[in-house]
């Protein structure tokens, strides 16, 4: 198989995504298709995409094989077009999500993010790109997720941003941490992934923190709270809203539109110990913290954690900046939750607070404040075609989130979500 040549996906050398790993792009053509990967013995989690030196966006190089490909190729793709003659059998699906080959990047050139910014932009870019491109009957692992993301937690080092002195943000892998370190140890919110743990221990040791005291997990989806399988046992104390913690004492699917995700029960000694219902109060590191719960939002166990001596907050995945967020309505999510618990965050904070999404690079109020604009608005729209008797697919191409795509990326996913939300209210 060693003469199959490898296809790749369309990149500039200047660009300034070159430094985000390339390896999510071959992933994508593991979802395009398995088998046929399969049948190369190729496995592209350990093969590195190497990026071309052309100065287009349109060629990629492969340093298994040597290969370029023009990726507008992808569009009109048929199997004797391809390197391999492989590669067609999801054709279509390649066909739909390539069908710009600047897609990707021509969605990324807009925002001045930093790298890390840039690479949950990549994600959310990728899984918008794979909106209904997976049957939904696709029951996902964390393996195949890994595979679809490209995660590779070997490759992905902690980078850290400094809020406050003794506030900092971690971006890994999975959602965005916070980590207070000071006189009274070390409390962090969220936790990504076990795999992830060793570079986020080296990384608080140096910024002069220790053990891992508290872990407060916003909510229960194993992209913010997989840690804790590392962190229970290790005697971490584990936080989090009461409802967050039933979660993740079963086995849930989370139904993300693109793909289903089966998130495993955890063992006990991965569950929150300490749980609260609406209100709870840290006071530690010379700080107040206050954990808020405002209702069912993007689940139904969402904590918005307050440091209010250092004027910041972190929301969870209530709060998406790196594209349209995504609402757990088959688990109890809801658009107008979100609505209501963005605006109880806004309420809370000034002008000059430090905003912590689930993903994305850190903000300012401003920018939650505009994020709760769209969400009424296409909330609005949504509302007025559902009352109007248009279905999914209506409401889909009624285009309720135009004007907001080019910031936000593809609508899909977040309109499935939202109208489905807003339709379960009404049951
Ligand atoms: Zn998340
Ligand atoms: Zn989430």
């Amino acid at each position: 198989m060693a003469n199959i040549k490898h296809p790749c996906i369309p990149f500039q050398e200047d660009h300034p995504m070159r430094q985000v790993n390339f390896r999510m792009r071959a992933r994508r053509l593991a979802l395009i298709d398995r088998a046929a990967l399969n049948a190369w013995n190729c496995n592209p989690v350990k093969r590195s995409v190497n990026l071309a030196p052309q100065s287009t966006c349109q060629l990629v190089s492969c340093r298994v094989n040597k290969c370029t490909l023009d990726a507008r190729d992808f569009g009109s793709w048929q199997g004797a077009k391809t390197p391999c003659g492989r590669l067609h059998t999801r054709r279509s699906n390649a066909a739909k999500s390539l069908k710009d080959p600047q897609m990707m990047c021509g969605y990324l050139r807009d925002r001045t993010l930093g790298e890390s910014g840039m690479r949950k932009v990549a994600l959310a870019g990728l899984l918008a790109a794979l909106a209904g491109k997976v049957q939904a009957h696709d029951l996902m692992s964390l393996d195949d997720v890994m595979a679809a993301f490209g995660w590779d937690f070997k490759a992905t080092e902690i980078e850290a941003q400094k809020v406050a002195d003794g506030l900092h943000v971690f971006f890994g892998i999975g959602g965005n941490i916070a980590v207070s370190i000071g006189g009274d140890g070390v409390l962090i919110v969220d936790d990504q992934f076990p795999q992830m743990m060793p570079k986020i221990k080296a990384k608080i040791a140096e910024l002069g923190g220790g053990n891992i005291d508290f872990a407060v997990n916003t909510h229960w989806h194993f992209d913010h709270a997989e840690g804790n399988l590392a962190l229970g046992p290790e005697g971490s104390w584990l936080v989090a809203q009461a409802n967050s913690r039933a979660m993740m004492a079963k086995a849930n699917v989370i139904n993300l539109v693109a793909m289903r995700y089966a998130q495993q029960a955890y063992p006990q000694e991965a569950w929150p110990a300490i749980t609260f219902n609406d209100a709870m109060q840290f006071h530690f590191n010379d700080e107040q913290v206050d954990l808020l719960h405002f209702g069912p939002a993007h689940t139904t166990g969402d904590t918005a954690v307050f440091f209010r001596g250092s004027n910041a907050v972190h929301l969870g995945d209530v709060f998406n900046n790196a594209g349209y967020p995504f609402i757990d309505a088959d688990n109890g999510g809801t658009l107008d939750g979100m609505i209501r618990f963005c605006a109880a965050v806004l309420a809370e904070i000034d002008e000059n607070a430090t905003v912590i999404p689930g993903h994305g690079p850190v903000t300012d109020r401003q920018a939650l404040a505009d994020y709760i604009d769209m969400l009424q608005t296409v909330r609005g729209r949504i509302r007025s075609l559902m009352d109007a008797g248009a279905d999914l697919e209506a409401a889909l191409a009624a285009k309720p989130t135009a004007e907001f795509d080019e910031a936000y990326g593809d609508p899909a996913n977040f309109i499935n979500r939202a109208f489905t939300s807003l339709g379960k209210q009404e049951e």
